[in-house]
């Protein structure tokens, strides 16, 4: 996968279309949490410093996409931009059209326009070719910081790309960020490549894991998802979660696993408890049969020392998915400890990404997010790039 870097075009004196990840948390006009905004001002100061215009962009929430909604606005952003980074930041008067046009045309070296939220049309999230080209006018050149955004077939991140030359493409420096990371663990990673994986469905990771089968040395797996692998293998699971329509597949899975040689490790024992809840009785099964009556919440010890094991010897690592409900505390020991062991096999310089929401959640909760190579801001996208799915926004880059 080749892609212009944004420090190899030269952006003096034109005009960039930046689209943008600046879906942040607003209530009432204030922003909750600006790490988005903080994440893509690397890209915006630098185009800035350079002497260019930009045409900023993003979505934000999901409008009804007939028009302007208040509550969607991206007003609070521009004062964002204006107040908080000092940037001569102007609000656009809608998405696009004439009036935009003349908006963006008045632009001056070092000015930012922030369109309102491209979701106020539905041009751009059904990719209309009309709404691509009116938004491909506004600019010459053409960079894209929104990786989370790149799974999504959508007008800013794909359908207009084709309208800028191909010279006048790039990555913003996020972007970047990400592609390099994920390709790192993808093509031709560092051996031994272990693949740690767990949540709540085996439905929603199928691709995620048959990628990894025939790559990775071991595949580590925990969470709901592994009492489907166990039952398809005839071990008993109790309550716990399963989802019965996916037991054939399941078998497929652990037979494809050891056809092409890549160890699939799956609970020895378990943490579970008569009900799900935080104040259910709990204790650890002596095996890996699950009693009746009872439903499996987390990995037990013995799962966990056989985990670490793999973790410590491994030289790159990539995590999605917690191994347990470890929003509630008796459950959480499997996926804390696990977080520990990753940041500390980052500590011994394995590359560890950590992608999907959950993990990351995980990761922050056990306090290690610091020292984790790499924590994929892209939820939906990472585990679409990880599951060797092409995406969209990621192919429009592409030279
Ligand atoms: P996912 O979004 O697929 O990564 O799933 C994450 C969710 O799976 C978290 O909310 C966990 O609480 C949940 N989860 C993990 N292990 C279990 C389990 N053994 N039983 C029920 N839910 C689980």
């Amino acid at each position: 996968m080749s892609f212009r870097k944004l420090k190899d075009l030269n952006v003096q004196g034109h005009r960039v279309f930046l689209r943008a990840d600046l879906n942040v948390p607003i209530k009432d006009g204030i922003i909750k949490d600006a790490t988005r905004i903080k994440e893509t001002m690397a890209t915006l100061n630098y185009l800035i410093e350079k002497g260019a215009s930009v045409v900023l962009c993003s979505h934000m929430g999901r409008p009804e996409g007939i028009g302007f909604e208040a509550a969607y606005s991206m007003a609070p952003i521009a004062a964002w931009l204006e107040d908080k980074e000092s940037l001569d930041c102007r609000l656009a008067s809608a998405v696009i059209g004439e009036e935009v046009e003349r908006e963006a045309a008045a632009l001056k070296p070092g000015q930012v326009l922030l369109l309102e939220n491209l979701r106020f049309d539905k041009g751009e999230t059904k990719n209309k070719p009309e709404f691509c080209a009116a938004l491909a006018r506004l600019a010459d050149t053409y960079v894209n910081d929104a990786f989370g955004s790149a799974h999504r077939a959508h007008a800013s991140v794909a359908g207009i790309v084709p309208s800028f030359p191909k010279d006048r493409i790039a990555a913003g420096f996020l972007m970047e960020k990400e592609l390099n990371a994920l390709g790192k663990v993808t093509h031709n990673p560092e051996k031994p490549l272990v693949a740690v994986m767990g949540g709540a469905k085996v439905s929603d990771k199928i691709d995620l894991i048959r990628n990894f089968i025939g790559k990775a040395d071991a595949i580590l797996i925990g969470g709901a998802m592994s009492y489907t692998l166990l039952k398809a293998q005839g071990i008993p699971i109790g309550k716990s979660l399963c989802e019965e329509d996916k037991l054939e597949l399941a078998k497929e899975i652990v037979a494809e696993a050891k056809t092409k040689g890549t160890k699939l490790l799956l609970p020895l024992d378990h943490v579970v408890a008569p009900e799900f809840k935080e104040d259910a009785p709990a204790s650890i099964t002596s095996n890996v049969n699950i009693p009746d009556g009872q439903m499996g919440l987390d990995i037990g010890p013995e799962t966990l020392a056989a985990y670490l094991l793999e973790i410590k010897n491994a030289k790159t690592l990539i995590w999605n998915g917690p191994m347990g409900v470890f929003e509630m505390s008796p459950f959480a020991v499997g996926t804390l400890t696990i977080a520990e062991e990753m940041a500390k096999a980052a500590d011994n310089k394995a590359f560890v990404l950590v992608g999907g929401g959950d993990s990351v959640a995980a990761v922050n909760k056990a306090k290690v997010a610091p020292r984790i190579t790499h924590i994929s801001t892209g939820g939906g996208a990472s585990l679409e790039f990880l599951s060797g799915i092409a995406l969209p926004g990621v192919k429009a880059l592409e030279i």
